[in-house]
């Protein structure tokens, strides 16, 4: 008889939704000490990151091993991580290079190639691309001009938007293919924004497109908006740091509203999130950060609410939402909800 309750309990837990695979993505730019600190890691920095996944037993993945796993149902490691550089910095390959050699992860990195031909000094060269490529590195596609890609010029209509946008993405993609060889059609977007416009490009054109708010990428995530962690400067601090790679990510049905792009007006918008069932955390528990202040959301069956009440900055902010898991002591669900709030003349800062 105590054998059947065992068996009873244990069928009971697995049924319950505990995150069946999440997978926290770091997000670096510059590799040094000379560089704008607010997108820099040092190498010691570095080093000490990689350490770190390595001594907390994490799996690291390529972007394409977590996209496999996730289309083929695959069961994922307790604790998987990716690794992911923007901009192709002449300083990853100089400063990072020893550290790539010390640890062999697969990392990725998103390179804009008409800027690597403009500016070669300031930029990798596919021949140090292709000596990190024995290390580890995965090359992909960050766009050739690293445009606000959501502007539209005066007069522009949509359909040349669409053709602008989409040449500066698919001659990107030419060249790595004609560099490299046929790589993985994987796109970060520049200063991680998008529109629904956009994502739907990239989904016709087969792409997978990593974006800047926070959160771990899981089987629930939009493939054209996965998330990642920054690790640069104030948050390549590891106390913290370590907290968002063991973070857990939520059962996400759908997201209102549908784009990150605010009006100049809309102050302090909402926005709310639509889950599948989980008993994995107490809805009460739920924190969300928005600026200095924090927030309790609006709990309406598996739906949560977000009401603003501080004014979001021009340019890009986040809100993020956090609450226990009840299956995995000390780690934590991680939500980020992003807004793109433009200025009076519709544009925002870098
Ligand atoms: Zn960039």
């Amino acid at each position: 008889m105590r054998f059947f309750i065992v068996m009873l309990f244990a069928w009971a837990t697995s049924i319950a939704w505990a995150a069946p695979g999440s997978v926290a993505i770091l997000q670096y730019h510059h590799v040094g000490n000379d560089t704008p600190r607010v997108t820099s890691v040092t190498a010691a920095e570095l080093d000490a990151h990689f350490a770190w996944l390595k001594e907390n037993k994490f799996t690291v993945l390529s972007l394409a091993e977590v996209q496999e796993h996730f289309a083929q149902n695959k069961p994922l490691p307790d604790y998987a991580a990716a690794i992911t550089f923007d901009d192709g910095w002449r300083n990853v390959y100089q400063d990072g290079l020893a550290v790539f050699k010390k640890y062999n992860y697969p990392f990725t990195i998103f390179v804009n190639p008409k800027l690597m031909r403009e500016a070669p000094h300031q930029y990798m060269s596919w021949e140090q691309l292709k000596e990190l490529q024995q290390y580890g590195a995965i090359i992909a596609n960050h766009s050739n001009s690293h445009w606000h890609m959501t502007w539209r010029h005066t007069d522009e209509t949509d359909s040349d938007w669409r053709q602008r946008v989409l040449s500066d993405i698919l001659d990107a993609q030419d060249e790595i293919d004609e560099q490299l060889g046929t790589q993985a059609k994987h796109f970060a977007y520049p200063y991680g924004e998008y529109d629904p416009q956009l994502e739907q490009l990239l989904e016709e054109h087969g792409f997978l497109a990593f974006a800047q708010h926070s959160g771990p990428w899981t089987a629930a995530t939009s493939l054209t908006a996965i998330p990642r962690f920054p690790a640069s400067a104030q948050y390549a601090n590891l106390a913290t740091l370590s907290t968002k790679m063991k973070s857990l990510g939520l059962p996400v049905v759908a997201i209102e509203p549908a784009t990150m792009m605010m009006d100049h007006d809309m102050l302090t918008p909402s926005f709310t999130v639509e889950l599948a069932h989980t008993d994995d955390f107490n809805p009460r528990q739920m924190n969300c950060f928005a600026g200095s202040s924090v927030l309790k959301p609006e709990w309406s069956e598996r739906r949560f609410t977000v009401q603003l009440e501080q004014a979001i900055p021009e340019g890009r902010s986040r809100v993020n939402c956090t609450v226990p898991s009840r299956a995995k002591p000390g780690r934590f669900y991680w939500y980020s909800q992003p807004f793109v709030r433009p200025n009076a003349n519709g544009t925002w800062p870098d």
